[in-house]
């Protein structure tokens, strides 16, 4: 197998980071920030590293050989003193297929090689005995990785003049590795090649101290990424702040950082890197990750006048909360002319939902904050979050109520792909012909694509359920056939029993009959919406998606009714 990388060269180097990102998105649009900051910090100590990102590659760590052979000769050409993997907590399964790869390889290979873990996957409980690691940084990496790269270099150059230095100096590695603050590691990373160990014992070091002057971080490290990989359009990320006051359920950022304190770089810092990238990679958009963008006035307030000054032609996207949108909506409107985009966490337009998410926002909030920008004419996104476990039809209802009567947004950044249709139906063909395709200019329309996507399966689990129900009912007089098998298994006689089974089956057909007919709205919008796009008309399909339609909600409430007519009496 070829070995695509990065960068090829057959030196050794201190540490190979791997993403483990989203592998199989043919279109990804992000790098791996955290690993150029990183990245950057080793540059200035002069430690050479390597970037494997899996995105896309084209390999299928399912098969076990093939990938094993990649791996060996990835790390027999990059001969790595340390692998860094750089993950999030989506993907611990995968983490774990491939740790378990390289601990394979580097059993056969009898070598020293420990696996540090880092990233957003560090919050899950017992992660090393999950996936093997020998070593996990917990929080924000810069600091932990130097010592760590250090400590392994202290240890690889003792251990090649001395093959026993492991073993002989077990106490003193281990107390060296107990000195460094926001690590977790198991203790059998001095045996790597004994076979299991029957107790593994893990070490969680006291947490580390949050960076008190970002300032002092070198810039990170863009030149370890291949951008024709990634599809990011002279669009540049970094991250300018670090930190949330608010909590909300669902977030992992308060328990990454350890507390609300927000830190950030200088403007000053921000203009001399902002200049430096567009310099050297001629970038034109900075993508500014901050969780929360929005904070501080008098932060934005140099900034702003910063890059109206020194980097004229420069544009940013950002990351806000709709209460801030409206808190400095002065600052919006003066510098609008370099806005490119602002990503909304909306979230939700339902009281309830943004309450018990504790999102500290309300509808209204988020409302004004799209009409704010419409009328200013600022590009904007929404993202949306809509469904947990505990949300209701009603909670929906109020979500697409007010969805459909938001303005449009003035200039459009991002396209969405649609959706496979909902139903084994005729029209899914089409949808699946225009799955492929992107669309713009419709943004509102994520939330819609987001519910269609959450709900496919339980959509498809209601349909088979449908399908089978009407087949059945149409073949074999379903409801007699309960009756009758209901007193054949004397269930007729208990009443209690048969009331619960008529409720819940009752209480089911009325949440599948929801969530259907929410599909079915969303969708006939959705195909509404973009029927007469340039792109429909294009394919030459726009009148045939307008007869389908058509079709479509006729036949709608037809699909629906069986379930209404259900109508069992047990007691009969
Ligand atoms: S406001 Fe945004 S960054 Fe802050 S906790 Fe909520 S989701 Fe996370």
């Amino acid at each position: 197998m070829e070995i695509k990388m990065n960068q090829q060269s057959s030196e050794i180097c201190d540490i190979l980071f791997i993403f483990i990102g989203d592998i199989l998105d043919d279109d990804r649009s992000q790098i791996p920030l955290g690993i150029a900051f990183l990245s950057g910090q080793l540059k200035k100590k002069r430690y050479s590293y390597k970037l494997l990102d899996l995105y896309n590659l084209g390999i299928n760590f399912e098969e076990k050989q093939l990938s094993s052979k990649f791996l060996e000769e990835l790390l027999l050409i990059y001969k790595p003193k340390a692998i860094g993997v750089s993950v999030s907590s989506y993907y611990l399964d995968l983490t774990n297929k491939f740790i378990d790869l390289l601990k394979d390889i580097i059993k056969r290979n009898k070598l020293w090689l420990p696996i540090i873990l880092g990233g957003y996957i560090s919050l899950i409980p017992n992660v090393l005995e999950k996936t093997n690691a020998d070593i996990v940084c917990c929080g924000e990496g810069e600091k932990i990785i130097i010592e760590l790269i250090d400590l392994i270099n202290w240890i690889t150059d003792r251990k090649n003049e001395d093959p026993n230095f492991l073993s002989n100096n077990a106490k003193h590695i281990l107390d060296k590795l107990k000195s460094i603050q926001g690590i977790k590691f198991r203790d059998d990373i001095i045996y790597p090649y004994e076979n299991k160990r029957k107790k593994i014992k893990v070490h969680s070091n006291a947490p580390q101290n949050p960076i008190g002057n970002l300032d002092e971080l070198e810039f990170p490290d863009y030149d370890i990424f291949d951008f024709k990989r990634y599809n990011i359009d002279k669009t540049i990320p970094f991250y300018a702040q670090r930190g949330c006051y608010n909590h909300c359920t669902f977030c992992d950022i308060i328990p990454f950082y350890g507390n609300k304190i927000i830190r950030r770089f200088s403007p000053e810092y921000i203009i001399r890197w902002m200049k430096f990238v567009q310099n050297k990679y001629n970038i034109q958009i900075i993508d500014f990750m901050d969780d929360n963008f929005l904070n501080s006035r008098p932060f934005l307030e140099t900034l702003f006048s910063l890059i109206e000054k020194e980097t004229p032609l420069l544009k940013i996207n950002f990351q806000a909360r709709s209460s801030e949108i409206l808190r400095f909506k002065d600052l919006i409107s003066k510098y609008k002319q370099f806005i490119n985009c602002i990503e909304i966490g909306t979230e939700s337009y339902s009281y309830s939902q943004l309450k018990r998410w504790n999102k500290n926002i309300t509808p209204l909030e988020n409302i004004q904050a799209n009409k704010l920008l419409s009328e200013l004419g600022v590009s904007y996104m929404n993202f949306y979050l809509w469904l947990d476990e505990k949300t209701t039809i009603e909670e929906l209802d109020e979500n697409v109520d007010i969805l459909i009567e938001q303005p449009e947004v003035p200039i459009i950044q991002s396209s969405i792909k649609i959706p496979n249709f909902i139903m084994s139906y005729e029209i899914s063909a089409i949808y699946d012909r225009l799955g492929r395709s992107s669309v713009r200019n419709i943004p509102h329309l994520f939330a819609c694509e987001r519910f269609l996507n959450e709900t496919n399966e339980i959509a498809q689990k209601i349909n088979v359920f449908y399908t089978a129900f009407k087949k059945a009912q149409e073949y074999n007089n379903i409801d007699q056939n309960i009756i009758k098998y209901s007193t054949k298994y004397g269930l007729n006689n208990n009443k209690e029993i048969l009331n619960k089974i008529n409720k819940i089956s009752t209480g089911f057909f009325q949440v599948a009959n929801e969530i259907m007919k929410k599909r079915l709205y969303l969708s006939i919008n959705l195909a509404e919406e973009i029927k007469n796009k340039k792109f429909i008309r294009k394919l030459k399909i726009n009148k045939i998606l307008s007869n389908y339609i058509q079709k479509f909600k006729e036949d709608s409430d037809k699909i629906l009714n069986p379930i209404n007519n259900l109508n069992i009496d047990f007691n009969n």
